[in-house]
């Protein structure tokens, strides 16, 4: 029988992450073996899977685990497992081609000089190939459960690999890499190995083991204990198994910031061992908002991330939920649906909240999460009725009366005599709403404004009614109810300098009459202390930001807010003489300036253009010219 080999060229992608790879001198090259580990135990996972409905699958061999063999003469290091194998395509696609799209990410960031981090390979799904951190040519020889032939892929990482029909193969996979030079003195020890398997491996589901040399002087030795961390008892569990379990489970790097660990009794039983990171996951803002949370049954792995398990709200998880109630012949699909699933979920959802309220008590530690995963959580204000009170509760904003973010528990024991309502405002950028002139009626008298800046805030406060009976109000929207709050340190409204008012209707008269359509309306405001005008939007009308939010969704540029509210300031100069001129008469360039003008800078305050950019220019300089020549 005359054997065929096919030679085929990597993707690019993969040519470029392999001239990384190959090429330079990373110091943490050990993690190439934690890699093909977990990729070994993905496999004996998937062969698990599959032969709940297929048991002829796994029937001979049926002791699955990854074993290690070096061989001193060869140079070489095997890593083999018995698990699902490959097919020939599979082969192909999945060593030679990169499906995920993290990984130009991954690639920049390694590209910078300073921060060659090879270390999280793993996360971008491309952790095969750090296999050529260590050796300068890498065979794998694969054989798919429930399928007689066997293949062989190689490469030296440079440019192509080739496959060759592999006679006698048996199921699984069989890696073995020809360790460069400098490799050897590492990877062909016993103890080396023990180590990594130690530190990276430790609580796979699956025993490692390295096989015994061929002198009969060394048995085979299991280097990782293999027991799922889950189903021991929380006491005998330390710290640092946890964090190098959740390592594992996540593909994680940093330390969980909470975990989770409980077995539920009762009517339902199952275990659950859950972590919320300490940093962001690269996917959490992804439209497919994905669980990470694998669902086992009986310690057979059901699904890697089982959607009905969480809440999106909650996709920033991770852990296992194992059950040995699941019928072992749940299929993936019979998941959705399934009533103990949605027990479970509401059981993890609750047992979650409560663990969140309590690490809520540690104010620095838990605006660190908020940071991090509060607009995440916030998705559930309009997602989850049932769950909005308690996530009101852990909430926390930005507001006019602290730099740190405050709770609504304290905003309610700050709040007025007179006040009836916690008051928002929502825009870009905490800095930014500081300024907005809207705030300004409401500082003048103590009250707290909460800014909101995370462009979620404007789906749910759209929503959301109430929080302890107190509605929420938006300071930028409606007509200002301010006059039951008396101000602050400041004269009565009759000394103030007003306009009379029957000058101050002829001036709004005019400008309505100039600006037509181009406003919804035209009012004196309470809002304003020091600013001359600002424009709000109507009782029920999307706001100016939200607005921008859905146009910027959508991918237009131009096209300015819809018409609002011009609200003037009768306390400001400005507009004093306006209206005194207002009085004498109705039409003048003049006045057609100003009313143009005091609308343009109100929409620049909220991050609009001027209705008519170079007009607007014209309009600027004319006045200019009057004042300076
Ligand atoms: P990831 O494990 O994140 O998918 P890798 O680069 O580590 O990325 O592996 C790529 C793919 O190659 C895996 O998804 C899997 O389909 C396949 N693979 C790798 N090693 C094995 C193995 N030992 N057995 C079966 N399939 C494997
Ligand atoms: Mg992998």
């Amino acid at each position: 029988m005359t054997i065929t080999e096919e030679k085929m060229t990597f993707q690019a992608e993969v040519n470029n992450l392999l001239d990384i790879v190959v090429n330079s001198l990373y110091s943490q090259r050990d993690i190439f073996l934690r890699e093909l580990i977990s990729n070994a135990s993905d496999a004996c996972d998937k062969l698990r899977y599959e032969a709940l409905t297929k048991p002829e699958l796994i029937a001979e061999n049926s002791t699955l685990a990854v074993r290690l063999q070096t061989d001193r003469d060869a140079g070489t290091l095997v890593v083999a497992d018995n698990g699902i194998g490959m097919s020939r395509d599979e082969l192909v696609t999945n060593l030679g081609t990169i499906a995920r799209s993290g990984t130009s990410e991954f690639l920049k960031s390694l590209s910078g000089d300073a921060r060659k981090d090879m270390t999280q390979i793993g996360k971008f799904g491309v952790g095969f190939y750090s296999a050529f951190m260590v050796a300068d040519r890498v065979e794998v020889v694969s054989c798919k459960a429930g399928s007689e032939e066997g293949w062989k892929w190689s490469s030296d990482g440079r440019g192509s690999f080739t496959v060759t029909e592999a006679p006698g193969a048996t199921r699984g996979t069989v890696i073995t890499l020809h360790l460069k030079e400098d490799a050897k003195e590492d990877f062909l020890e016993g103890w080396t190995l023990r180590k990594v398997v130690k530190s990276y491996s430790e609580h796979i589901g699956l025993p490692v083991i390295l096989v015994g040399g061929n002198d009969g002087k060394s048995d085979d030795e299991t280097l990782n204990t293999a027991s799922a961390l889950w189903t021991l008892n929380r006491n005998d569990i330390t710290e640092d198994q946890y964090k190098d379990f959740y390592q594992h489970v996540a593909h994680a790097f940093d330390t969980p910031w909470m975990t989770t660990h409980y077995r539920a009794e009762g009517t339902l039983e199952y275990t659950a061992l859950l972590f919320v990171p300490s940093e962001k996951p690269l996917d959490l803002f992804e439209p497919s908002r994905r669980q990470h949370v694998k669902l086992y049954a009986n310690r057979v792995l059901i699904s890697e991330s089982c959607e009905e398990l969480l809440p999106a709200w909650l996709r920033f998880v991770r852990g296992v939920v194992d059950s040995a109630d699941l019928p072992l012949n749940v299929s993936r699909e019979m998941l959705q649906n399934n009533p103990m699933v949605s027990k479970i979920r509401t059981g993890l959802v609750k047992r979650l909240l409560a663990d969140l309220s309590k690490k809520a008590n540690d104010t620095d530690s838990w605006l660190v999460f908020w940071k991090t995963f509060g607009p995440v959580l916030k998705e559930g204000l309009y997602e989850d009725f049932e769950r909005r009170n308690d996530i009101l509760e852990l909430a926390r904003f930005h507001s006019t009366a602290s730099d740190t973010p405050v709770s609504l528990t304290q905003y309610l024991e700050r709040m007025k005599d007179g006040q009836e309502a916690i008051y928002f405002i929502t825009g870009d950028s905490t800095e930014a709403l500081r300024k907005s002139p809207q705030l300004e009626g409401y500082l003048a008298r103590g009250i707290e404004v909460l800014l909101l800046s995370d462009p979620i805030d404007e789906f749910w406060t759209g929503m959301v009614p109430s929080f302890r009976d107190k509605p929420f109000r938006s300071v930028s929207s409606g007509a200002a109810d301010l006059d039951t709050i008396a101000c602050e340190d400041s004269k009565p409204d009759e000394e103030k300098d007003v306009p009379p008012t029957d000058q101050m209707d002829r001036l709004v008269a005019v400008l309505k009459g100039t600006l037509g359509d181009r406003v919804k309306d035209v009012r004196p405001s309470s809002r304003l202390t020091t600013s001359v005008c600002c424009l709000v939007s109507d009782e029920g009308q999307m706001s100016i930001h939200l607005e921008r939010l859905m146009r910027q969704h959508r991918g237009e540029k131009t096209d300015g807010a819809a018409a609002r509210v011009l609200e003037i300031n009768p306390g400001h100069a400005l507009i004093r003489s306006l209206a005194a001129r207002a009085n004498e008469e109705t039409t003048s360039p003049a006045l057609e300036d100003a009313a143009f003008l005091l609308l343009d800078q109100a929409r620049i305050v909220e991050g609009e253009l001027p209705i008519d950019p170079a007009a607007f220019a014209g309009r600027m300089a004319r006045l200019m010219e009057q004042g300076l020549v």
